[in-house]
Order: structure tokens, then sequence, then C-alpha cells
């Protein structure tokens, strides 16, 4: 199902059991700004290469609006434009200042060397600089892009409206970048899995996971999983997927990944068919990378009873039927994922107050931010007699629809 398709899907349900205004409603939904440009660069061989760019500002309500920026060759407007949504949903259920917003480039990252990368950010951000700062948008990392290029976009925004290093986070430790953002996604992840266990009298320690993706996020959930005694017995990314039954050894495979290694050549492990990943028997399933990786085919052979939402919009609503029908618990994206916003503002606080914290404080603080959003969450799906996905889109909805209405423009 079409990414926006499925996410207004969501958003028009939790407005229903909200019973809001129509009008309302339709406001809600469409984008404060859909920005599109185009950007050329010389390649280093002499050729010219062309690639589209997006940003989509869908809301800014509660403040500035935020979210990441994609390097992926599946990037298009239907596709920035939900994930854009689910920033305006996920801000407000972590009870951050923050709207939502994100935008992305066309590409193959992996494709371009580091000096045209550096061109393609630049050229990106000259075009969109106007539209971006410190309390209007603020841009941070996602899929293919990283500190550096964090880094590109500061420096050449600041070429236009001096040194400004709140105007993107996610940003390298030396030009303002917080301690503890590099694995804030997935230290979220993990915390969001803990609070979500601790109902079922579970934790981590004792029970099997499955990993999808093993780039910032999965490999970060891995290690902080292995650190508490689960057992991480598959994990599959681009190059296939591995499994070892008594649980993979993951500081190795992270040594082995960061050594050049490709996943499915780890050993230790056995290699398998990578589309046996998702329907692989375990306790906890984490999609950690693309949108729509469940759906109607794969949904009623899915074996696991936890399935954590590490990736934007994994799920699509077809497929949440079926795994709901099943007892299959889902804990959803707009709150699993939400570290990594939680620390951008934590860093954006750090840069405006020009004062730094240490990494103890911004994980004491990020547990604080998730423990009291699930909580939040649980008292929606009381008070709605809702699921999960339900209870974190009622309570972000709500927030947004609220402070709307305070600021006067229902109209
Ligand atoms: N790209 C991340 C997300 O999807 C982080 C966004 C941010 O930190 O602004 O939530």
């Amino acid at each position: 199902m079409n990414s926006l398709v499925a996410t207004s899907r969501n958003f028009r349900k939790a407005a229903r059991i909200l019973g809001l205004d129509a009008k309302l409603e339709k406001s809600l939904l469409i984008p404060f700004r859909e920005i599109k440009v185009e950007c050329t660069i010389p390649k280093d061989d002499g050729s010219l290469a062309s690639f589209v760019g997006f940003r989509v500002q869908h809301d800014n309500a509660r403040g500035p609006m935020k979210g990441g920026i994609r390097y992926h060759p599946e990037v298009d407007p239907d596709e920035v434009n939900a994930l854009a949504q689910l920033m305006t949903w996920k801000t407000a259920v972590a009870d951050i200042p923050y709207g939502g917003a994100k935008g992305g480039i066309g590409c193959a990252p992996g494709e371009l060397s580091n000096s045209e990368l550096e061109r393609l950010t630049r050229i990106f951000t000259q075009k969109i600089h106007d539209l971006i700062g410190i309390h209007t948008d603020v841009p941070a990392p996602d899929m293919g892009t990283n500190a550096q290029t964090m880094a590109w976009i500061l420096d050449e925004y600041s070429k236009f409206h001096g040194y400004s290093p709140a105007v993107v986070t996610g940003k390298p430790i030396d030009l303002g970048g917080s301690l503890g953002r590099d694995a804030a996604t997935g230290r979220g992840v993990v915390f969001a899995t803990e609070a979500l266990l601790a109902e079922y009298g579970k934790s981590i320690s004792g029970l099997t996971f499955v990993i999808q993706g093993f780039g910032n996020v999965g490999s970060w959930a891995a290690q902080l999983i292995h650190e508490r005694g689960g057992k991480v017995i598959a994990i599959g990314d681009v190059s296939g997927a591995i499994k070892n039954s008594n649980g993979i050894d993951i500081p190795a495979l992270v040594k082995h990944k960061s050594g050049g290694g490709v996943l499915k050549d780890f050993r230790g492990s056995d290699a398998f068919d990578p589309k046996e990943l998702l329907v692989h028997e375990c306790d906890v399933l984490l999609p950690c990378a693309l949108g729509g990786v469940l759906h109607r085919e794969n949904a009623a052979d899915v074996k696991a009873k936890y399935i954590i939402e590490a990736a934007n919009h994994p799920t699509d609503p077809e497929a949440d039927e079926i795994l709901s029908k099943k007892g299959v618990v889902i804990l959803p994206d707009i709150y699993a994922n939400a570290g990594g916003v939680i620390v951008s503002y934590f860093e954006w606080v750090q840069n405006i107050q020009g004062f730094m914290w240490d990494e103890e404080k911004v994980n004491a603080e990020l547990q604080k931010y998730m423990r009291s959003a699930f909580k939040n969450i649980k008292g929606m799906c009381q008070s709605h007699d809702c699921s999960l996905r339900m209870g974190a889109f009622t309570l972000g909805v709500n927030r947004v629809a609220r402070a709307t209405m305070l600021r006067g423009w229902e109209g």
C-alpha cells in the first residue's frame, strides 16, 4: 500500500476516535509546505548528474518543524510526505516542542563518492536554506545520511546566515553534536521494548530477537539488547541474512562490519534466505529498515509475539489487521523510534543554551521521556479501548489539534 495512504488512514482513524471536527481534520492532514528542488552536480569524472530533492514541512503548531533528511533511491514525494506527517505525531507523542518535517534526495549514496555527496548536500542546502532555520525547521540525519552530512548542511547554511549550529541536529560532537545522539534511536527502541515487556511481566533477558536492518538503528538496538542478556538469533540487511539459534555474537559482528565486512559473510552464524527473516521463529521482531515490509502477503506467517517498529511505517494497515487478529502486540513507530528525535531535541537545547550535557544525563533524560510517553499512550488505550497504535496516534493527534485550536488556526 502507498505509504501516504497508509499513514493518512491511521491519522483518520485516530481523528474519528477523538471526534475531531472535519475541517480541523483536513487542515491537520495537509502539509504546511512542500518543497521540490533539482540538484545538479558535476561528478568526479566531469559529467553532470541531476537529482531531485524534497523537504516536506508538515505542521508547526507545537514548534519548529523537525525531521531527518534521507538519501535513498526510493525517496519520492508521497514517501517524504508520509514520513513528514509521522514526524508531527512522533514529536507530539514524545511531548517535545516541535512539529514535523522530512526531506530527502532520490539517489543511491553508496554509488556516489564522498566529494560527490558533499557537492550534492551543499547544492540541496543552497536551495532550501531560506526555508529552514533554528526556529522554523531543523533537519537531522536519516537513512543514507549521517553526522558528516549534517556538518556540510551546517557549513553551507552558515555561509548565508552566520554560524548556526542549532540549525541541524545529529552533528559531529566537534561541531556541537550531543553525546549519545548516535545511539539514541536504538537506545530509545530498547527503552520502549523494556516498557512494553514490563506490561507482560517480562524483560529482555532470556527472550529471542530477530532484527531486520543493521544500520545505525539496528546495530545499536542489537548491541543494547545483547548487553541486557537478550538473544539476537537472526539479523538481515541488504547483503543477506544470518542466524544462530544460540545467539549471534553481536560485539564480534559490529567489529566485523566496522572492519569493512558484509553481514552475510560473518562467521559463527549461518546464512539463510532473507525472505524468511521476518517470519523466523522468535519472541520479539524488530524491523529497523524500510517501510512497508510487513504486508498482507507475509503477515499471517509472522511468528513473533511482539513487533517493535524501529523503522518508520514498517507495517501496512492490512498487515496490522492480520497481526492484531493473531494476537501479535505491535509497538508503533511514532513511539518506538522516537529516541532519535528526542535526543535531537536535547542537542538543540544544548546548542541554544551553550552548555553541554554528559552522556549519563542524555541517556537518563531519554529514558524519562520514553517511559512517560509509554504511560501516556497506555492512558489513551484505556480511555479509548484501542490498540497501542491508536493509543499513540490519538495521543499525538490530540496534542497537535489542541495546539492548533489554541493558536486559532482552525478556521
Ligand atoms: N530521522 C529520525 C526520525 O525519523 C530523527 C529525526 C530528528 O532527529 O529530527 O525520527
